[in-house]
């Protein structure tokens, strides 16, 4: 069965980057037909709330109501995977059997959670997090747990540690690493966080492994290689994987992710675009491919595919990468990226709880962390998008904020 007459756009994967692609499709006036095959039953929303809140009932973090695709003409197919693509014929094969053709094709299929390697990690109360019901039964389960183990110290795991510890739980993360968020934040900032976490009452085991998850249905305890822990649950977000098999079996290049030029249409087949956390792609700030895991990346991304496949001019993507994690009462926010940086440099703002970490590399500025100081970060942002390069000596001992108020009085930058 085919089930439209001319082909357009297929999107497959209804969250954030294939939500940025069909929206911007239309508002750049496109009007062929566009289908978005979406696995999760549930209408695109947004996953960083899922973490950041406590959820004790349906959370609702939908992009936009169902309205938004009907007045559109979206055809928005929730709960119908696609399960393969044939690029030769150009049509996409859904669990429900439909065949549907394209004109053009984007992967938006996201990422899934590494799964934890250690016995008993099939226990009940043993959650990882990535969807909305992730979230509403780690809610519920938070509603009665008393000791809560956290395994993986980065941005899901800290998050959900200060969840669990708002709720009044013994909260223990336990890391592999030396250092929380090792491969993601300056070692400063590492330090700085970890002492925050501490001061909330969250005990953090770095440099520890977990061996096993013990109990017979519920979970009772997680046996480290430093010692046993009481757990009654424990979550974990230790990194995640592109879903790039639909990719892979359509023989399209992958590896650890959709690989896409700068335009981000397929190596193999340029009727095929890949976006969001599932991509893999060239950056004019990093060395190399990389692939990201945000929302500025997936909303930019999926409205610059949505764009081009509506006719205008092509244009690489070039965005400055940002982020944030919002940590209990911390907000982590970084812009740039912070690959091979040889330099960190500190300022602290005018309160205790307000840092900044700038990292250069070869003497330019590259990427910007900041904690409890959103004005910093903004500053940033800017300066990191222009031309002008920010070097050390600019900034010795002060900020972004003041060098960009001293560059406007001398009528530089923007
Ligand atoms: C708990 C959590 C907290 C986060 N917090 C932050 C934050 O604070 N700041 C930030 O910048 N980023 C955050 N992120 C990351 C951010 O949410 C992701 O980078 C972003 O959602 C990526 O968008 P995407 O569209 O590529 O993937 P997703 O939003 O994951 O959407 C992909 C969708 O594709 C569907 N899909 C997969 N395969 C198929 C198929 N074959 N057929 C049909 N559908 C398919 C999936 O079910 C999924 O719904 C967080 C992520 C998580 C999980």
């Amino acid at each position: 069965m085919t089930s439209a007459s001319t082909a357009g756009v297929v999107v497959v994967g209804g969250g954030q980057a294939g939500f940025s692609v069909v929206s911007t499709l239309r508002a750049s006036g496109y009007d062929s037909p566009v289908t978005v095959l979406a696995a999760e039953p549930h209408l695109p929303y947004q996953r960083p709330p899922l973490s950041k809140k406590a959820h004790t009932d349906a959370v609702r973090a939908e992009l936009v109501p169902e309205s938004f695709y009907r007045e559109r003409d979206i055809d928005l197919r929730l709960g119908d995977a696609a399960i393969s693509v044939d690029t030769a014929a150009r049509t996409v094969t859904t669990a429900s059997g439909t065949h549907i053709p394209y004109e053009h094709l984007v992967l938006a299929t996201g990422a899934r959670n590494r799964p934890l390697p250690a016995p008993g990690a099939e226990l009940d109360s043993v959650h990882a997090l990535r969807s909305l019901d992730d979230a509403l039964t780690i809610g519920q389960a938070l509603t009665t747990a008393r000791e809560v183990v956290v395994v993986g110290g980065g941005f899901i795991g800290l998050e959900l540690a200060q969840v669990a510890r708002a709720r009044g739980a013994q909260v223990t993360v336990v890391e592999l690493a030396d250092r929380l968020l090792s491969r993601a934040v300056s070692p400063q900032v590492q330090e700085h966080l970890r002492e925050r976490h501490e001061q909330a009452g969250v005990r953090i085991l770095t440099g520890t492994a977990v061996r096993a998850i013990e109990g017979t249905k519920h979970v009772r305890r997680v046996v480290t290689d430093r010692g046993v822990l009481p757990a009654d649950l424990v979550v974990y977000g230790i990194g995640a994987a592109p879903r790039d098999e639909l990719a892979r079996d359509a023989g399209l290049a992958v590896d650890d992710g959709v690989i896409v030029d700068a335009h981000l249409r397929s190596i193999t087949d340029p009727r095929v675009f890949a976006v969001g956390d599932c991509a893999r792609h060239p950056h004019p700030y990093a060395e190399g491919l990389v692939r990201l895991e945000s929302v500025q990346n997936a909303t930019d991304q999926g409205a610059l595919v949505g764009r081009r496949i509506a006719g205008s001019t092509p244009v690489p993507y070039t965005s400055l990468p940002w982020f944030w994690s919002d940590q209990g009462d911390i907000k982590l926010q970084i812009a740039g990226l912070r690959m091979n940086t040889d330099d960190v440099y500190l300022a602290t703002g005018d309160s205790p709880e307000r840092l900044a970490a700038y990292a250069f590399r070869d003497d330019r500025l590259v990427a910007v962390e900041t904690l409890n100081w959103p004005a910093e970060h903004l500053a940033a942002r800017r300066l990191l998008e222009q031309s002008a390069p920010v070097c050390a000596a600019d900034l010795a001992g002060s900020t972004l904020g003041a060098l960009t108020r001293a560059r406007r009085a001398a009528g530089v930058g923007g």
